[in-house]
Formats: C-alpha cells, structure tokens, sequence
C-alpha cells in the first residue's frame, strides 16, 4: 500500500487516453494509483488551453494541450464540444504536456479569480470571498494553502494564504457546491505591509491570480487520531478552522480537540463567538485564548506560548492514546512551540507545524 513510487520504473508512469460522441470528448488518465479523489485533479481551459494536473503524491503528471477543448485510479475528463464535428487529435501539445515530475519542480500555475465580497472579521482582518473561474477545477486539501499574485510597483509579489470555511460548522459532512467553486480566505491586513493593502485596495468584481496549493499536511495524519491539539497564534488560525470542520465530522476515533488561540489584545481574536458556540456544541472541542498584551488586567490568560503553558495543555486523555499536535502563527512562535512540545517528549510525528 504504502510503497515508493519509482519513477524510474515505466510502469508507473501514468498515461491518458480520450474518446469522443457527437457532443463531447472524453480524456481519461490511468494514473497507476489507488485512491485518486478529486482534490488530486486540477483541471484548467484558459486562453484555449486545456491544463490537467494530476498529483500522485509528491508527483505532477501533466496534460497540457491547446485545441479547440478513486477507486481504480483513473481519472476521467468530460468536454463538452462547442461544435458537433469529429475531432482528428484532442489538440496540439504545450510545453510540458504528458510529464511526470515531482510537484516541487512544476512550479505555480495561476488563473484569475473574481472578488465576490469582502466582509470584516475583526478591526484588521476581512474575509475575502474569490471566485473560481467556471472552468477551473481546484480543491483546497485541509491544511494547504495558495498563493495570490499582485503587480506592485512592477514587480510582481507573491504571498501564500491558507483558504478558511465560510464559518465553523459542527454538521460540515462534503464540501457543498459554493466550497468547490469558491475560495475564501481570512486575512489581515497590515497598514505598513507590501501585500496586503494593495488586497484591500481590491473592488468587489476585480480579478486577482490564485495559485494552485501546496502543503505538507496529509489527511492521514488524523485518520485514526484520538487527541488533537491546536495551537495557534494570530492568523496561524486560518488552517485549523478546515481542519476543526474536517476532524470534528470525519475522524470517529477523535475524543477531544484543544485549541490554545493567542493573541495580543481581545480585539483581535479571529471568531472568538462561533470558537464559543462550537465548543458547546461538541463536547469533544474546548478553546482557551492567550492574550499578550490585554487592554484590561483579569480577563482570561495572558503571556506568550512557554513551556509550562504547554505542559498543562496538552496532555493525552488516556495514556498512549493517538495524538497530534498543531502548530501555527508567526515564525518564532512556531519555533518556540516546536521546540518545547519535543522538551515535553512529543515524538516528531505527532508534531505538525504549518509553514510555506
Ligand atoms: P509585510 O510587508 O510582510 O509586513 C507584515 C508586517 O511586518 C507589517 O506590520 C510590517 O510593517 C512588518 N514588517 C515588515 N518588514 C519588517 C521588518 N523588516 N522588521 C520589522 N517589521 C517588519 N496571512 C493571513 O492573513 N491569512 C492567511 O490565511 C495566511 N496564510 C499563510 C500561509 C502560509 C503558509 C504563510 C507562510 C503565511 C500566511 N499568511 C497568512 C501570511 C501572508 O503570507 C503574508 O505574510 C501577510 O499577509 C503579510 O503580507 P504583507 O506583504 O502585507 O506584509
Ligand atoms: P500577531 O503579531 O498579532 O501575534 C499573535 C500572537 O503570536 C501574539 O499575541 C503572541 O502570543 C504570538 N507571538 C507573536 N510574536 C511572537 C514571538 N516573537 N515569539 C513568541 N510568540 C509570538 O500575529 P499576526 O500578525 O496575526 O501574524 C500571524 C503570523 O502567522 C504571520 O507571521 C503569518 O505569516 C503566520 N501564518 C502562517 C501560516 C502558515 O500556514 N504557515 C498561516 C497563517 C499565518
């Protein structure tokens, strides 16, 4: 099951055949792989060029053409043709068409989306709520994040943003018809900053270039997960509100979920009212907040992440039961948190720590 692809060996490389009725064509790949699920097909007809990624792991095999248009690991396309005519070739190849190499070494490909609405979160931080391009095809993995593309001052900058849920829902079962055809993402917006203002300075209906995602963090990782522990600091929130959804309805092995949420004053806690409503919702999901710097003295926990803070945290519910622990927010939060949860004798694998 778990065996190393090897690319050496030909067999393994995917291949694709297409088909085609009087209305549509048909582009089928045989990946060679089990468990193909949608999230691993990207599929994009931009310009007339029709653009299929597939990931098979740390792999990319790509189609790439210009024209004209899970269970046993094929994946199929269906085109439906603007004209009813016989087709002699599914099209001309591009560059890069029918490789297979590692995901790392693709590079980003980007479409334009639309911006459907922005809504605020907290004095500094908005929803931005993008729309897919009706040809695209690209799901979000939980835990993976994009890149958006701006021209500033001609040159272009790229920033990565981790796509949120339209809110935290305790009945989120399949990603609805909105979650494929819509990205949103929570970000905060720095006054001083390069990226973020130019974001902000966006009018509804404008088009902003998304990346395909990327991430580290496998869906494996909870399947038979008992404790999860999160924790975040400022934005490092956004992956961990799919990951909330996800676990809290999908992983029935799960007992309970943490999330220690620091932030410097209260003003800024990203959701702090549906974190409260979920945790009475399911009992399983308890929430703490850490401020660092509180307006008024007495309200809840304050300080920074420390090793004792941890200590106390994230013990298992039972002794040697399953547990991974998240960790999320500005670099040296991060490391920080890295560092004491290994000093506290957590293992490497039941340690996540979301970065670009
Ligand atoms: P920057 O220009 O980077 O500045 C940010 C702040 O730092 C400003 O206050 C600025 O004044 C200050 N600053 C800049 N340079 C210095 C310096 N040399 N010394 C001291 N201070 C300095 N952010 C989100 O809001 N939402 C997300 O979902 C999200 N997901 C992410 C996912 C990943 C994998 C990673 C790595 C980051 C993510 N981020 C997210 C952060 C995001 O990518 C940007 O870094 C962020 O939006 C800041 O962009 P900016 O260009 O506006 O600010
Ligand atoms: P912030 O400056 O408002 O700080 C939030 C909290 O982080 C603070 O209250 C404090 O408890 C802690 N903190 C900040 N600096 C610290 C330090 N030097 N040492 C220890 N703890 C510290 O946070 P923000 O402006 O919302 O920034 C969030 C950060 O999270 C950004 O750096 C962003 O790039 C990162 N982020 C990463 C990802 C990812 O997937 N890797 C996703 C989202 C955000």
């Amino acid at each position: 099951k778990n065996k190393v692809l090897d690319t050496s060996s030909k067999d393994l490389t995917p291949s694709y055949d297409w088909f085609q009725t009087d209305y549509l064509v048909t582009v089928v790949i045989y990946t060679k792989q089990k468990g193909m699920n949608s999230e691993m097909v990207i599929v994009d007809y931009q310009d007339g060029r029709l653009r299929i990624d597939s990931i098979l792991r740390d792999y990319s095999y790509l189609l790439h053409i210009v024209h004209v248009a899970e269970k046993v690991g094929k994946v199929e396309i269906v085109l439906k043709k603007k004209d009813n005519i016989a087709w002699s070739k599914l099209g001309q190849p591009l560059s890069s068409h029918n490789s297979f190499i590692k995901c790392t070494e693709r590079g980003l490909y980007y479409r334009k989306c639309k911006l459907i609405s922005k809504t605020e979160v907290t004095h500094d931080t908005k929803l931005f709520c993008l729309m897919l391009p009706q040809s695209t095809h690209l799901q979000v993995p939980v835990g993976h994040h994009i890149y958006l593309k701006q021209i500033i001052a001609g040159t272009e900058i790229v920033k990565p943003y981790t796509p949120v849920s339209f809110s935290l829902k305790s009945d989120f079962k399949e990603p609805s018809h909105h979650d494929r055809t819509h990205l949103i993402l929570m970000i905060k917006i720095y006054p001083n900053g390069l990226f973020t203002p130019e974001l902000d300075h966006l009018q509804i209906g404008d088009y902003i270039s998304v990346s395909n995602s990327e991430g580290s963090f496998k869906k494996l990782q909870v399947q038979t997960l008992e404790d999860l522990f999160l924790l975040a600091a400022g934005t490092g929130f956004t992956p961990m509100v799919k990951l909330l959804n996800y676990v809290l309805t999908n992983v029935c092995s799960l007992r309970t979920v943490k999330l220690m949420f620091f932030n410097k004053t209260e003003d800024d806690i990203l959701w702090r009212n549906q974190l409260e409503q979920l945790a009475l919702k399911d009992k399983r999901f308890e929430v703490q907040f850490i401020l660092s710097e509180p307006k008024k003295e007495g309200t809840g926990k304050q300080g920074k992440i420390s090793s004792s803070l941890l200590s106390e945290f994230v013990k298992r519910s039972k002794k040697d039961s399953k547990v991974l622990i998240c960790v999320c927010g500005p670099a040296p939060f991060t490391e920080q948190g890295i560092q004491f949860l290994q000093d506290l004798g957590y293992s490497k694998e039941e340690v996540h720590s979301f970065t670009a």
